[in-house]
């Protein structure tokens, strides 16, 4: 892609969820529109794009009139079966690539692709049976997780092992999924970096933040992270690093635990991540304007941090909170236009903005 997309012209988004929403707000205040393919009723991001798609993965018909509506392709989740990117791709380009979803699809293949970069990964070991686990928990030893290859999300298909005896209810958790056996990593914080690249190698990132997750769930993401400038700088160097070897078009989310030895790459996403929802109130271009940018071929956006803030999900009843939290001052409030409200399900989220020092 060579010329940037004109106004008026169409961005597809895999996915209706609350990301995809606020990539359509973005993309339309770029003056460009989205087409939204979502299997589920009433998607989160139907409320704010110009069109919408209400069909399954597996239906070859919505999803070639889908691809011929557009100008390209992105999406909000990186669990989407191959298949149907393949009847995309065969008629529209998808961005980011398929090499940066396949990498992130499968967590072997992801730590095999990061650690080959010369990056640092906790350690780890595939696991297709009882027999491997148990070679695998004498080798690696416990605490260990035993997480499914694909398709985790939020803490899910993951399994804890305090100790070896714990080697037979964990690979029975996994109901026979192919999985990865990884060594518990003793981390003094978890922080994340949002980077984006575009299709003329440009790259920016983003100050990374601090994560706390709540039962597996990210709970606050705090920008500035409380980590020395060293590895501030090596975060920024490992994410570009990853981007270039994807030669990736598109802002991507990279989880990180912070360790007395340096930093362990946990987890790449290819999209916007919650963990950047920061940007939104911290910085002039926030991630989804960037993500955009990046996928209409447009130079990227100023991603410097100008406030200090602390991210704050809204799950399930914490959404209760919103008449209060709209009566503080310097909180920026996120909706997502859910109807009903689901424990653990993500309702929202708030900025809390504080001029920086
Ligand atoms: P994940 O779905 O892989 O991002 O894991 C969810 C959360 O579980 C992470 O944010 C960590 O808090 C924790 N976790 C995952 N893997 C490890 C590990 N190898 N060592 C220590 N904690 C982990």
């Amino acid at each position: 892609m060579t010329n940037p997309l004109p106004t008026g012209a169409t961005i597809g988004i895999l996915g209706g969820g609350q990301l995809g929403r606020m990539l359509s707000v973005a993309a339309s205040r770029l003056g460009l529109r989205t087409h939204i393919y979502e299997p589920g009723a009433n998607p989160p991001a139907a409320d704010v794009a110009h069109s919408v798609t209400t069909a399954r993965y597996d239906d070859v018909e919505a999803l070639t009139a889908f691809a011929r509506s557009v100008d390209l392709v992105t999406y909000e989740f990186e669990n989407i079966p191959t298949e149907a990117l393949d009847i995309i791709e065969a008629i529209t380009p998808i961005h980011p690539n398929r090499q940066a979803l396949g990498t992130s699809q499968d967590r072997l293949v992801e730590k095999h692709f990061l650690q080959v970069l010369g990056l640092s990964v906790a350690p780890f070991a595939d696991i297709t049976d009882a027999a491997s686990l148990d070679e695998a928990v004498t080798k690696i030893g416990t605490p260990a997780i035993l997480k499914t290859r694909r398709f985790g999300y939020d803490g899910k298909g993951q399994s804890r092992l305090k100790a070896p005896q714990d080697a037979a209810s964990a690979i029975a958790d996994m109901a026979g999924a192919p999985a990865v056996l990884e060594g518990f990593v003793t981390f003094t914080s978890e922080i994340s970096i949002i980077a984006a690249r575009n299709p003329q190698g440009e790259v920016a990132c983003y100050d990374p933040g601090e994560n706390i997750h709540r039962d597996g769930i990210l709970h606050t993401t705090t920008v500035p992270a409380t980590i020395p400038s060293r590895l501030r700088t090596d975060a920024v160097l490992l994410a570009a690093k990853i981007l270039n070897a994807l030669d990736y078009v598109g802002v991507m989310g990279v989880e990180l635990f912070v360790t007395p030895e340096g930093l362990i790459v946990n987890e790449i996403a290819p999209r916007v991540h919650n963990s950047g929802h920061w940007t939104q109130n911290g910085c002039a271009v926030d991630q989804f304007e960037q993500h955009i940018r990046a996928i209409a071929g447009w130079p990227l956006g100023d991603g410097s941090r100008f406030a200090d803030v602390v991210m704050e999900n809204l799950i399930g009843d914490d959404v209760e909170k919103v008449p209060a939290l709209s009566k503080e001052p310097n909180c920026a409030i996120h909706l997502y236009g859910k109807v009903e409200t689901k424990s653990g399900r993500k309702m929202g989220h708030v900025n809390r903005v504080k001029k920086s020092a």
